[in-house]
């Protein structure tokens, strides 16, 4: 089955709503001038929440071939939240894509596996594609143990999700130690652990979900090791952070994935 390639621009705690719109701008007219073909390839930013409605408004305003994201939902429904923003609010503002299990929020904000799983279901319950995050830290991979470690990361992350559902979900494998390092992981790396993730969806729910789920690799990618990797047969895209941050260097990589 062929997978429609995905790259995903984290912008994380950078760029505030006026900043935003600049940036979404020059990226879509990075993007028209290099003659991209959303068909093709599916590009997603994920602005910081403050910057959501700004983007909804050039988005839909300039009809640009762009969708966007968040970085993070609530598991939980409206109401007594403090400082929590639920799903239903993102699909509101036209937010087609969410990041669940980000290794800075599983570190930063003690995020679970079993928070993630309750997050992903949030996001799908709303119409918000999950994108999934995995990945080891630097001692896991130094003893080898990466693949078990991302596979029960995987397990967990997802066990709240039916067939259909996770063959409509996204995966990023981000190795702890590649994010915001500049280390970035060799294609061999990436594609044995979006293999075996993939592997393990199969496992669970047969082969028509592993052939469709999109597994992302993310972790320092830039536009120099974006075809590399993106060539690897079970790396479907990217989940770029610091990248996403500068228009021309992010609509290259998103060029390195056309197929
Ligand atoms: C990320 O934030 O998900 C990420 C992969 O960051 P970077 O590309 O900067 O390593």
């Amino acid at each position: 089955m062929a997978r429609t390639p995905l790259i995903i621009g984290n912008w994380k705690m950078n760029v505030d709503h006026v900043a935003a719109v600049s940036l979404v701008q020059k990226l879509a007219w990075t993007l028209k001038d290099a003659e991209h073909d959303p068909a093709a390839v599916q590009v997603v930013v994920l602005p910081p929440f403050t910057d959501l409605r700004s983007v909804q408004t050039l988005v839909e305003g300039d009809r640009l071939d762009l969708a966007y994201g968040a970085q993070d939902v609530s598991d939980a429904p409206p109401g007594a939240r403090t400082g929590d923003i639920a799903a239903a609010f993102l699909t509101r503002l036209g937010v087609t894509h969410v990041t669940v299990g980000h290794s800075e929020r599983r570190l930063h904000h003690g995020e679970d596996d079993a928070l993630v799983a309750a997050k992903a279901v949030a996001a799908v319950a709303a119409g918000i594609t999950p994108v999934v995050c995995v990945g080891e830290p630097l001692e896991v991979r130094r003893a080898g143990r990466h693949v078990e470690h991302v596979l029960a990361q995987v397990d967990g992350s997802l066990a709240g999700l039916g067939a259909e559902q996770v063959a409509a979900a996204v995966v990023a494998y981000e190795p702890v130690w590649a994010i915001g390092t500049g280390e970035v992981a060799t294609p061999e790396d990436a594609q044995e652990v979006c293999a075996a993730i993939r592997q393990r969806v199969g496992q669970v729910h047969g082969e028509a979900v592993a052939d469709a789920v999109r597994v992302l690799y993310g972790g320092s990618v830039k536009s120099s090791s974006a075809a590399s990797l993106m060539a690897q047969p079970d790396v479907d895209g990217a989940l770029v952070g610091g990248a996403s941050l500068d228009a021309a260097e992010f609509a290259a990589i998103v060029g390195a994935a056309r197929p």
